[in-house]
């Protein structure tokens, strides 16, 4: 039975925010340096609206969102990126773990205490969020230190639909996001798994991106499964086979 993916982040919203006297709060788990992007600064968020068959975040956080984590200010995440950042001579800061536009008021303000502090901010996502509302995408290219990297879940609706579970619409919104980020003048690409697509189901996905725009086809990032055990388990649960894919110690450097 499929989930409608905009009603689940909705639902998934109402755990994992709250409102505090210093604005929006929402639920993290840790914060941490990884290896991306050459060094990046990462706060782990809990909570997201998609349950894709590949992620690599525990059974626990995914199902369980309410019972994880902490809630935080966005004024205190702020200050533990930079703190991080400065610690480990890191520029670029993100939130991963969950979806990170979950929590729209408290992201902007976490972008807002970020201001001028000389840092790049990875923004990833699924897109939903920013598909789903108007003048989200529009909102987040004010930021110039912001640069949005839409995560599509497969080249197409059907592979959408077999990846996460949700409704196969959730693909086209996913495509809307990154059709509002271009249209709003923001910093943005897509990447995409493809570790369970056809090379046809990509051409034809790069087609559909170059409609968007021409930018968005020659941007698109190759992304393949890492297989943590945890991902090679959640994966077998759902009989789900992958035909590229590589071992935790073994990705190539020019994906890291
Ligand atoms: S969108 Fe990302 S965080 Fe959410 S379930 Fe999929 S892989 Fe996990």
């Amino acid at each position: 039975m499929s989930y409608d993916p905009v009603q689940r982040h909705f639902a998934i919203e109402k755990l994992v925010t709250r409102m505090g006297p210093d604005g929006q709060e929402k639920k993290y788990y840790r914060i941490r340096p990884a290896r991306w992007y050459g060094g990046i600064v990462t706060a782990d968020c809990v909570g997201c609206g998609l349950l894709c068959k590949f992620c690599w975040v525990s059974d626990a956080l995914m199902f369980h969102p309410a019972d994880f984590g902490r809630f935080y200010t966005p004024r205190k995440i702020a200050d533990s990126l930079v703190a991080l950042a400065r610690k480990r001579d890191l520029k670029l800061l993100r939130v991963s773990g969950g979806e990170t536009t979950i929590g729209k008021p408290h992201l902007l303000r976490l972008l807002d205490n970020l201001k001028g502090k000389g840092y790049r901010f990875v923004l990833e996502t699924n897109g939903i969020p920013i598909a789903c509302d108007e003048s989200y995408a529009e909102t987040l290219s004010r930021f110039h230190f912001v640069h949005v990297r839409v995560s599509l879940k497969g080249c197409s609706e059907e592979e959408f639909a077999m990846l996460t579970g949700a409704k196969p619409e959730g693909f086209t919104l996913q495509l809307k996001a990154l059709q509002r980020l271009m249209d709003a003048g923001a910093s943005c690409h897509p990447s995409v798994m493809v570790s369970f697509s056809s090379r046809k189901n990509l051409q034809t996905l790069i087609q559909r991106l170059r409609q968007i725009s021409p930018r968005l086809a020659e941007e698109v990032e190759i992304e393949e499964l890492i297989l943590y055990p945890h991902v090679v388990r959640r994966m077998q649960k759902h009989g789900l086979k992958c035909h590229r894919a590589y071992m935790p110690d073994k990705v190539p450097t020019e994906q890291i």
